[in-house]
């Protein structure tokens, strides 16, 4: 299932973020494998083996191609597909990251994060697991047994029911609201209308 055609700002904000990972990851590669080309034009004298030659150039691309990869996460565009389904489970997952707080006992901080985690039953019969930051409204709003439709580049899945009965979810910073609307409060983004997908 795609964005509709009408929600303008959310293909571009898409399609803007990707063309930016893929710019950054070109440019990357590029700056590394230039760094390698400039180094071994300032050390022509140099025996081979000092030099970025052969297998050695042929790692290092590799190498460069690898690191470009995960920093600008570019498996998202294999990982991060479109789906519609069930949910099955409706629950609650946590995770967190240590950061440094001079404030603390030992220097260091963790900032916990809630993650609301649904298990879908697709409409092939598979099942898929999605994990989002939770917000308030998603109790009522991913439930179980409702519908919902997960686009590709936003994090948030939009319940399929026409008559929006528990409300409204930002596709993209998962914003709840109780009455539907055309925009985000918060962010200003389109938001979906169930009413489209059908
Ligand atoms: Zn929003």
């Amino acid at each position: 299932m795609k964005i509709p055609k009408h929600n303008t700002d959310l293909r571009r904000h898409v399609l803007r973020r990707d063309l930016w990972r893929i710019f950054g990851c070109l440019l990357w590669v590029s700056m590394l494998i230039g760094g390698a080309i400039a180094y071994n034009n300032n050390h022509k004298t140099y025996p081979d083996y000092r030099r970025m030659v052969g297998w050695r150039m042929a790692l290092w691309v590799a190498l460069a191609m690898l690191s470009g990869f995960f920093i600008f996460r570019i498996w998202k565009f294999f990982t991060d597909r479109p789906c519609t389904g069930t949910v099955v489970v409706s629950g609650l997952s946590r995770s967190y990251t240590p950061s440094p707080d001079p404030g603390a006992m030992n220097g260091v901080d963790y900032d916990f994060r809630t993650n609301t985690a649904l298990r879908l039953r697709l409409d092939n019969g598979k099942h898929r697991r999605l994990r989002f930051e939770q917000k308030p409204g998603f109790y009522l709003y991913y439930h179980e047994g409702e519908r919902v439709a997960k686009f590709r580049g936003l994090p948030y899945p939009i319940n399929l029911d026409p008559d929006a009965k528990s409300g409204c979810v930002c596709s993209a910073c998962g914003t709840w609201r109780k009455e539907k609307a055309p925009h985000c409060e918060a962010c200003g983004m389109s938001l979906i209308d169930p009413k489209e997908l059908i």
